[in-house]
């Protein structure tokens, strides 16, 4: 049975509408990411669920429960918010204890979950202090650890991590993936960061303008985004796009831009057919466009030419910036042992077996 079902529930707030008929599954154990852009609904449909707000058109089960009209307090859920809501008077150990007190249970038995709980996620130091007295990672934890003191069929989490610095982020990605592992429970997650879903979620699910777009594993969503919204929202930097046509000149099929002259592999011809002679978006990843030097042989290339009008370099890869002859730019991720350099004419090699191609009109992929 799922964890959690979301049936065409549609959010308005007044004429706007947040969230649109939105369906979704979520299975037991699974850690789903809700992701996408501010103000495409996230936190909407995390409130719904939560039951802080209610639907204004469909319905959400819990389980086998409806719970459309169910108090959050009894929807067996624990939620960790952004700002983590914890009460500045009490001790770390009373912010634990709290939740534990009003079920009625014993001291004792109160004492040791909440031991067990901060020994968990590393906390037995901190527990006679108060949250001023915290950093933020820290902070955070002692939300985690409330959380997980309820011991709730599921997490909620609104954007847990965004007050943390990059490096303490890093380790509480860790940290709440072994907590989803270890904990065995559904977690349904939100966040603005592309990063953090693709690292923890199970499963991804990208909204915007309060529609979903897409859920799937962050591996398919990579590398079969759906639509242009989702190809140019999953990945850093971002999917170059190339407006042009399909043509067919001897038997092959080929992208045509200002730009670009790419065949298509023969594999693919079957699938593109029916867009002969129309206009297409072609989209190209920056890491699918290399330095030709750095190329293992067996990768089809094609090649695209351009000015390099500023590099980043990361250590590990080098980020080159093109222009191209018909005022378009375009991204590429090199190998970190690439010389290219600022001012330089260039011609790099497109991989021609990784293209991503989408109705000019629906911005559908092309399937
Ligand atoms: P962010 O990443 O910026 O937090 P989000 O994806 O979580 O964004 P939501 O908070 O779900 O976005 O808001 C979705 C849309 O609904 C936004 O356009 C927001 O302005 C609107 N909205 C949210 N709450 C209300 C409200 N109480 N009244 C009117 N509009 C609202």
């Amino acid at each position: 049975m799922p964890s959690v079902t979301f049936k065409s529930v549609t959010k308005r707030y007044g004429e706007f509408v947040a969230l649109r008929d939105l369906d979704i599954e979520i299975g037991d154990r699974e850690f789903l990411v809700f992701v996408g852009p501010s103000g495409c609904g996230k936190t909407t449909t995390l409130r719904l669920l939560a039951g802080l707000d209610s639907v204004t058109a469909g319905d959400i089960y819990i389980g086998d429960r409806r719970v459309n009209e169910l108090a959050s307090r009894d929807r067996d859920i624990a939620m960790v918010f952004q700002s983590y809501a914890l009460y500045p008077h009490m001790t770390v150990y009373d912010n634990m204890a709290f939740s534990l007190e009003i079920q009625g249970l014993g001291r004792g038995d109160i004492q040791q979950r909440v031991q067990r709980a901060a020994q968990q996620m590393g906390l037995e130091d901190l527990l006679h202090r108060k949250p001023k007295e915290l950093s933020g990672g820290q902070r955070q934890r002692v939300a985690v650890c409330r959380a997980i003191l309820r011991n709730p069929a599921v997490f909620l989490m609104d954007e847990p991590l965004s007050n943390l610095d990059a490096q303490l982020r890093v380790q509480a990605r860790a940290e709440i993936s072994r907590l989803h592992r270890e904990l065995e429970s559904t977690f349904v997650y939100v966040t603005h960061d592309q990063v953090e879903a693709m690292t923890m979620g199970t499963r991804i699910a990208i909204l915007n303008q309060g529609v979903l777009q897409q859920i799937d594993t962050p591996q398919a969503i990579y590398s079969a985004p759906k639509n242009k919204f989702v190809a140019g929202f999953i990945g850093s930097p971002a999917m170059n796009f190339f407006d042009g046509v399909l043509v067919e000149m001897a038997d092959q099929l080929w992208f045509k831009s200002d730009a670009l002259s790419l065949p298509l592999p023969p594999t693919t011809s079957a699938q593109y057919q029916r867009y002969i002679s129309q206009r297409v978006i072609c989209g190209i990843r920056p890491e699918d466009i290399h330095d030709a030097r750095y190329l293992p042989p067996s990768i089809v290339t094609a090649p695209l030419k351009g000015t390099i009008t500023h590099t980043e370099s990361m250590g590990h890869e080098v980020i080159v910036y093109l222009a191209l002859g018909d005022g378009q730019s375009c991204a590429a991720r090199v190998d970190r042992r690439s010389t290219l350099a600022l001012g330089d004419r260039v011609e790099l090699a497109v991989n021609t077996h990784v293209l991503h191609l989408f109705n000019s009109h629906t911005e559908e992929a092309i399937s």
